[in-house]
């Protein structure tokens, strides 16, 4: 755990969260600015900051859970039509926070390219 981080302190419980999936490796949690009537966050456990410094000696595990807990929150948010999944990384992208997360964005029309 980083000490400084918010989405640790998400994990620990220190700061609350809507969450809505729980897994061994990973969690997903409503965005506290939703851009879409379904916008979560769906994190690894442990910290690491962005999917540049993702390891696959190490961290397979919550990799695969990240893509499962999408499938299941798309289908628990009634998300057949559509679905979006987006990882910024690094500061040109626009990533506000540094620890690995993956936006799932959906329940209306998104547009494409994205600003
Ligand atoms: P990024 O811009 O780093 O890709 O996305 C960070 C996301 O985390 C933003 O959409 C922002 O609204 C969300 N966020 C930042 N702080 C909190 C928080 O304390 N709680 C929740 N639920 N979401 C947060
Ligand atoms: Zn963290």
């Amino acid at each position: 755990m980083a000490t400084d981080c918010i989405f640790c302190k998400i994990v620990s419980g220190d700061i609350p969260a809507d969450i809505v999936y729980e897994g061994d490796h990973v969690i997903g949690f409503r965005d506290i600015n939703a851009q879409a009537p379904t916008h979560v966050q769906i994190i690894p456990r442990e910290h690491v900051a962005k999917i540049s410094d993702f390891d696959p000696s190490r961290d397979t595990a919550w990799l695969v859970e990240l893509f499962q807990a999408a499938q299941k929150i798309a289908s628990d948010e009634g998300l057949d039509k559509g679905f979006r999944l987006v990882f910024n990384n690094g500061a040109l992208s626009g990533q506000s926070v540094l620890h690995v997360h993956m936006h799932i964005l959906g329940g209306r029309q998104l547009s494409w390219p994205p600003g």
